[in-house]
């Protein structure tokens, strides 16, 4: 478990400070830095460990998919896949509070942790030169949930950074009061229909204005997919999963965790943080035809635990056809 240490380091966000947090998250630390819309809770999103440090900081018992943020458009090209349509919308509200959620590009290098094993991922670029001057310093796409635990409110200020997150970060950059203090508005650009998924900074009408079409919103289908807080599209193995196994049926890929022969493991040393980071890959790495179902050692419900066995529980439920 993380050691909850009460002091936080805060730092001007002056151009040191900035390639000292590019230093840091290229060693896969986190670093909080502030965006035009909340401060957000940084850490490299082609790192599985980094992000599931950040779930671990955050200390949600689920896995979101987080929102990777990029210093310019063309960053997002190796990402996710961009058609005409997209780069309109680009063109049109970046850099700025919306965040994009498109197909995953083929050997896209961000972690599928990062997108909880979706097969798209949200992309986003600040309209704040200290969270792009950070990014740039990183060198790669950063993936930033609100930077405050689980649960509280989201933080507008620097000090509410510390106050949230003590030393679970390694440095806030303080870069003053966010302008705008409400979250991105999350439009889903990888379907045929445009959906927003979250409502914020960016009106609804200002975008299909731009997009010339209506908006699939949440409220139009009770089983609207991918909808933030009620996401009814999670990444589920094809195959059977089967929770709390001890053993392998036959036929059947063993997930171990702990000191065991597994198919594969997810931590041979029993840490929760390696287990989360390697949940996701590892699942895709088992749903094969070969095998008739995924069996999977118990997982202990504290710290990413509860996030891993909230994910494991929803791909063990019963499928809908
Ligand atoms: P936050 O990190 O608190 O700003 O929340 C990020 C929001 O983006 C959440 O509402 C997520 O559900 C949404 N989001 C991120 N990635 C995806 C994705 N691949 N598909 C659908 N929604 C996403
Ligand atoms: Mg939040």
């Amino acid at each position: 478990m993380t050691t909850a240490l009460t002091h936080a380091r805060i730092e001007t966000a002056s151009p040191a400070a900035i390639a000292e947090g590019g230093h840091l998250l290229r060693d896969g630390r986190l670093v909080a830095f502030p965006t035009e819309t909340v401060y957000g809770l940084g850490g490299d999103s082609t790192n599985d460990r980094a992000v599931a440090a950040i779930f671990e900081a955050k200390g949600r018992p689920s896995f979101n998919p987080l929102i990777v943020h990029v210093a310019d458009q063309a960053d997002i090209e190796t990402l996710v896949m961009v058609d005409e349509r997209t780069r309109a919308v680009i063109a049109r509200f970046w850099p700025g509070p919306l965040t994009l959620v498109l197909p995953r590009a083929k050997d896209s290098p961000v972690s599928l942790l990062a997108s909880a094993g979706l097969d798209t991922i949200a992309v986003r670029m600040p309209d704040h030169p200290v969270a792009r001057a950070l990014i740039r310093a990183a060198g790669r796409p950063i993936a930033a949930p609100s930077a405050n635990r689980s649960g509280a409110v989201s933080p507008t200020l620097a000090e509410h950074v510390a106050e949230s997150l003590g030393a679970r970060v390694g440095l806030i950059l303080d870069g003053g009061p966010c302008r705008v203090g409400v979250e991105s508005t999350v439009l889903d650009l990888s379907g045929e229909r445009p959906a927003l998924l979250r409502p914020g900074g960016v009106p609804a009408e200002a975008l299909e204005q731009a997009l010339g079409t209506t908006l699939i919103r949440p409220t139009d289908h009770a089983d609207a997919p991918k909808s933030p807080g009620m996401l009814a599209s999670h990444y589920a193995p094809k195959v059977a999963v089967r929770l709390n196994a001890t053993a392998a049926a036959p036929g059947e890929a063993l997930l171990a965790l702990g000191p065991t022969d597994g198919t594969l493991n997810l931590s041979p040393s029993g840490d929760l943080e390696e287990a989360a980071a390697n949940l996701f890959a590892m699942l895709r790495a088992l749903d094969r035809p070969e095998f008739t179902g995924i069996a999977i050692m118990p997982i202990p419900e504290h710290g990413l635990g509860l996030a891993i066995n909230d994910r494991l529980r929803r791909a063990a439920a019963p499928r809908p056809t």
